[in-house]
């Protein structure tokens, strides 16, 4: 071999390579990563494959000018390049998403004892006690160490440090299997693939537990795949407690050392498990025997830059080709996941507890957010649960007099207000201003704010109530292990109330909590998305699934508007099969997925002809290039985002392959006209 393939990291959509350059003194392989000159400039790149001859003229030929110490494993490559291709992107955008963090090894003086001092070695007292307490780091005793090393009885020299991960210790529980979970287990045991459809609290990690313990046993790594950290600490702790050391993890909250060191270890083979969110996907586990994916309905595995890819999908891709078992758990199973895999069931909480009695209350023509039940009952519970999927203080703000609506200047979309900053915000882009005390359009003072955010719900329970309040959403859970420390805090509380957004509802195991309260559940359904339904049924039903988990036991509230709406019925049954079973139903007379797929392209530019010109040449172009199985749908203007006019096309298809290749190729076509040089292109196949 004498010519290196290799694909340089650059952004633009109007360039593909991979190029040959020559192979530099240092030995490299699929997957090393080197920096090669590229025109004028200098480029990260991957080696993607060796070669014996080039097209290229000799002369023209360069080599990399350097070769960085840590590799992608060859099969991350390939993996990168699958995706590449699965969500119209590039090659340079997917492998950028495999390589390893940068970061170098910490290292400190380490002493070892070499040799026992001889009877003729005189030494003092001090001496001995510094012996004495050997092997060990080299601290601020270095010089009286090197003193002792000149006498041949000690070595001093440098040793790596592991930067460890901040995580709460839980000590680790042996339980015995139910029935349920052990014919589970079984299941995972034949390999292939399984959804472990188990109804919240019936002990899903109990069985991912199992199962990673089997992998291990055979010799074969595991990935597990949570939503966020910081929101599941839970889930992580459990697995560190069972298995030590040899878990890793990876999440975007590490520093910059850890998380460098974390994937040594498993590069290394050191760390055998890789936990994390959705980019532990690509965590450098070798010989992968076992692939989790936790609350599988989740829709952070969803990555919303480029490549749009879904985790879970990478996840099964995955495992496929490392010959892999795949499990993926959750008590609100997506339709999709549903209908595509084989399920192992857990229909019973362990311990026979039951699940939570559900209420529904009908707000329709109310005049306060609060219903008086739940008023009531959120007085007589010590712990409790409070779910609203709105952040903020009130939706909008308007003007009585002349009608005007605030609304971000760079998003067409209203802003929303949040009082204790003073400011109005928009959820999109960031944009605040100061909340305006008059009507900039006819001057009136009558300036009106409609609806309600957790920050108003918060002020109103705290006057109501005499326990703590805890409110966990995007602005409270801001900043490094904020989450974390409020789940903590909430947790240790002997009472109080934790309200929030969506954040609430994950997969959190507080036994003390006895009550759990939605408030406007149909907020979800009043998206016009497919996926409406869907997020409904699961907000509310995981929401169900924090209460009552002890052997208090426990109920849930759930106020709204659409007391009548199918999901939030089967929710309040808690009835997954039979909302699975209306929900296929409907997907399939609509032709939605798991039915169909959908890709979804946006066009975006400042200014709005282009963006729609553009969509529309990608719309025409899929169009004749595909056939009956596939329909083109738009152009059609989406609202203003961040200063840029949008227009989209969405394909629906039930010939997969050839309608993402067909996007792929019309978008990168799209992206080479000099014609339409202003605008950007982002392809999301499965848009959520
Ligand atoms: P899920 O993930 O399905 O909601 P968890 O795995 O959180 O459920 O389990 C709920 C609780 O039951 C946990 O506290 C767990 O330690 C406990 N548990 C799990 N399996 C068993 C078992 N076989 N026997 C006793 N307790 C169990
Ligand atoms: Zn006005
Ligand atoms: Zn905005």
């Amino acid at each position: 071999m004498t010519i290196a393939r290799i694909q340089p990291l650059t952004t633009t959509r109007r360039l593909s390579g991979p190029f040959d350059y020559l192979l530099p003194p240092e030995p490299v392989g699929v997957g090393s990563v080197v920096t090669v000159p590229f025109g004028r400039q200098r480029l990260d790149g991957v080696v993607v494959d060796l070669a014996g001859a080039s097209d290229v003229a000799p002369e023209k030929l360069v080599r990399p000018t350097a070769v960085r110490a840590d590799s992608v494993p060859a099969d991350l490559v390939e993996l990168a390049l699958w995706m590449a291709a699965e969500y119209c992107s590039t090659p340079a955008r997917a492998l950028s998403l495999v390589l390893p963090p940068r970061g170098r090894e910490r290292t400190r003086l380490w002493a070892e004892r070499t040799a026992e001092p001889l009877d003729g070695q005189r030494l003092t007292d001090n001496q001995r006690a510094l012996l004495e307490r050997l092997p060990g780091p080299a601290g601020p005793d270095v010089a009286a160490l090197r003193r002792l090393e000149g006498r041949g009885l000690v070595a001093v020299g440098p040793r790596a440090q592991r930067r460890i991960p901040r995580t709460n210790a839980a000590p680790d529980r042996a339980v015995e299997l139910t029935a349920e979970q052990a014919a589970a287990l079984e299941g995972v045991r034949a390999g292939g693939e399984h959804l472990l459809h188990g109804v919240t609290g019936s002990g899903k990690t109990e069985v991912y537990l199992r199962a990673c313990a089997d992998s291990l046993e055979r010799g074969r790594g595991v990935i597990v795949l949570v939503p966020e950290i910081a929101l599941t600490p839970q889930t992580v702790s459990r697995f560190q407690a069972r298995f030590g050391d040899t878990v890793a993890l990876l999440h975007s909250a590490l520093g910059e050392g850890e998380r460098y060191d974390e994937w040594r270890r498993l590069r290394a083979g050191e760390a055998r498990i890789a936990v994390g969110p959705r980019s532990a996907v690509f965590a450098p586990v070798a010989d992968l025997g076992l692939v989790v994916v936790d609350e599988e309905h989740d829709a952070s595995f969803k990555h919303e830059g480029d490549p749009r890819y879904d985790a879970r999908l990478v996840a099964a891709e995955r495992a496929r080709r490392a010959g892999a078992t795949l499990l993926a758990g959750t008590a609100t199973p997506r339709p999709e996941t549903f209908h595509a895999l084989p399920r192992l069931r857990l229909a019973g909480r362990v311990d026979s507890r039951p699940l939570p009695p559900v209420r529904v209350l009908d707000m329709r023509g109310a005049g306060h957010p609060l219903h008086p039940l739940t008023r009531r009952a959120l007085a007589a519970s010590a712990k409790s649960i409070v779910l609203l999927n709105r952040r903020g203080w009130s939706n909008f703000l308007t003007c009585r007099s002349c009608g005007k609506v605030w609304e971000c200047p760079h998003c067409a979309v209203a802003l929303v207000l949040h009082r204790a900053e003073g400011a109005i915000a928009c959820h999109h882009c960031g944009h605040r201003e100061r909340v305006p005390d008059r009507c900039d359009g006819c001057g009136s003072l009558a300036v009106a704010r409609y609806g309600a955010g957790t920050e108003r719900i918060e002020a109103e329970l705290r006057e109501a109530l005499d326990v703590p309040v805890f409110r966990l959403d995007a602005d409270t859970a801001g900043f490094k292990d904020a989450a974390g420390d409020l789940l903590a805090r909430f947790q240790a509380a002997p009472a109080g109330l934790l309200l929030g957004t969506q954040m609430v509802a994950k997969g959190h195991d507080f036994p003390d909590v006895t009550l759990g309260v939605v408030l406007d559940a149909d907020s979800t359904l009043r998206f016009p998305d497919f996926r409406a339904e869907e997020r409904t049924f699961a907000l509310i039903a995981q929401l169900a699934g924090r209460a009552g988990r002890g052997p208090a036991g426990g109920r849930v509230l759930v106020q709204t508007a659409a007391p009548d709406a199918p999901a939030i019925e089967a929710a309040a049954r808690h009835d997954s099969d039979g909302f699975l079973a209306g929900e296929l139903e409907r997907r399939r007379a609509l032709r939605y997925p798991p039915f169909a797929d959908l890709i979804r392209v946006v066009a975006s530019a400042e200014a709005a002809e282009p963006a729609r010109a553009a969509a529309a040449a990608v719309a025409r172009a899929v169009g004749s290039a595909t056939g009956e199985r596939t329909e083109v749908l738009g152009p059609a203007s989406l609202f203003r985002l961040r200063g840029r006019e949008r227009w989209q096309a969405v394909v629906k298809t039930t010939e997969r392959a050839a309608a993402v290749a067909a996007t792929g190729a019309a978008v990168e076509h799209a992206a080479r006209d000099r014609a339409l040089r202003a605008v950007s292109f982002s392809v999301d196949v499965d848009p959520q």
